[in-house]
């Protein structure tokens, strides 16, 4: 992602953009989640469950479970610029440092016995021990041997979802192949968990994750609005409950406040960034050890990058209360990353237009293949089709050993000059 993190974590983020006010409640309901799932895992009053970021984590949350998102704290990890220091330890029993740098920067932090956890909530010791992980394949491969890995050894079940790629148009034989490996993960969640899946329960877990995910779609498209009141900074971290409180009343709350402050804002004529001339649409992961220099470069540039493939990765149209296990089955397909590069690009077309956008920014992590949309000729396609020009920045979600802050930043300098020209 990945749709993977949503660091949720403010510290990174402040200069160059006035605060979102909202912030607070979100560090609030951050904290508590993580109090509390630290408690579900410490106190054995509560199963765990690890899940991944658009893995099934409305049944698990409807099933009692305490939920916790490695991807999440991967990339916590990397916004607190752990992760470079933990990916070669990783590397050290056998896994790459090709492949994805979330996973090689958790496992590598589980293996020193280090969390930014306990800095950032004093009294938690350990990520949360699962008593299951559940995955789905809709994003990469890498999640699934990510949770095989801690499968091993900590001696947990380890379940999931097979999910088609590439998909263009998300057809009904699709939604049924995942819907019935939904169901199947039911008997196996409900012998861990000790109690029988309460159907209502998940109508209503659903119908909140629908909530959530419509406010979370009126927060982004605040940023049609010139100026745009919040960037995609900001949605890098205002995300955390939409990816881990996906389907509780908490994160429906909190996306209330946040979109009356940013529709003030835009009632008020406030820009996230003063005197916007330019505004920018990225593709790709962010850059995690690097959001505050890059949101102080554009702000500085009186640039904006307001909308993104990553943050509008967690806005699930089809949740639908009535019909649950389905509609769960049509979102994750429905997900970007699956999908073909002819929708991708039909897709960044319509983001393009619906929030006026001078140029595009794709970011190339080295790591992350998937979410890496520049490899097989996209720019140039997108270019020639709707004369927005693009520059392919080359980098890394996590490991800074690949991200070079003097190229980045002499590239973007003249990619944003040459936008300006041609305005
Ligand atoms: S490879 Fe990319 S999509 Fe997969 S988990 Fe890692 S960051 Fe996410």
């Amino acid at each position: 992602m990945s749709l993977d993190g949503g660091a949720g974590m403010a510290e990174e983020n402040k200069a160059a953009r006035k605060k979102i006010r909202a912030t607070d409640l979100m560090n609030k309901i951050m904290s508590d989640y993580f109090y509390g799932l630290n408690e579900a895992a410490t106190s054995g009053k509560q199963k765990v469950a690890w899940c991944t970021s658009v893995g099934p984590a409305e049944l698990l949350r409807a099933m009692g479970f305490a939920v916790h998102f490695p991807e999440n704290h991967a990339a916590i990890l990397g916004a607190t610029r752990m992760a470079t220091d933990m990916i070669p330890v990783a590397n050290a029993v056998g896994y790459s440092p090709e492949i994805c740098s979330y996973l090689t920067s958790d496992i590598g932090a589980y293996l020193k016995g280090i969390t930014p956890l306990s800095k950032a909530y004093p009294g938690i010791e350990s990520i949360p021990k699962p008593d299951v992980l559940v995955f789905n394949t809709n994003q990469c491969r890498d999640v699934q041997d990510w949770f095989s890995w801690y499968a091993r050894e900590l001696d947990v079940p380890c379940i999931g979802i097979t999910s088609p790629k590439s998909i263009n148009e998300v057809t009904d034989a699709h939604i049924t192949d995942v819907a019935r490996q939904i169901e199947a993960l039911i008997p196996t969640l409900e012998a861990i968990a000790g109690q029988k899946l309460d159907m209502e329960r998940l109508r209503e877990t659903v119908a909140l994750s629908r909530e959530c995910t419509e406010l979370w779609k009126q927060v982004l498209e605040t940023a049609t609005a010139t100026p745009a009141p919040l960037t995609f900074y900001d949605g890098t971290i205002l995300m955390g409950p939409a990816v881990v409180l996906r389907g509780t009343r908490q994160a429906v709350d909190f996306y209330k406040a946040l979109l009356a402050e940013l529709e003030q804002r835009v009632t008020d004529g406030v820009g996230a960034v003063e005197n916007e001339t330019v505004r920018i649409y990225w593709d790709g992961m962010p850059v995690w050890g690097r959001l505050r220099p890059h949101s102080e470069l554009f702000a500085g540039l009186n640039t904006t990058v307001l909308a993104s493939t990553y943050c509008s990765s967690w806005i699930f149209p089809s949740f639908d209360g009535d019909d649950p296990i389905r509609s769960m089955a049509k979102a994750y397909l429905e997900l970007f990353i699956v999908r073909s590069d002819s929708y991708k690009e039909r897709y960044i077309t319509s983001m393009l237009k619906k929030f006026r956008i001078d140029g595009i920014i794709y970011h190339d992590a080295k790591t992350c293949p998937c979410n890496s949309n520049s490899r097989y000729g996209m720019p140039q396609r997108l270019e020639e089709q709707t004369g927005i020009p693009g520059l392919v920045i080359s980098g890394d979600l996590n490991d800074l050993r690949c991200v070079s802050d003097e190229q980045t930043k002499t590239n973007i300098e003249a990619f944003i000059e040459q936008l300006e020209e041609g305005k």
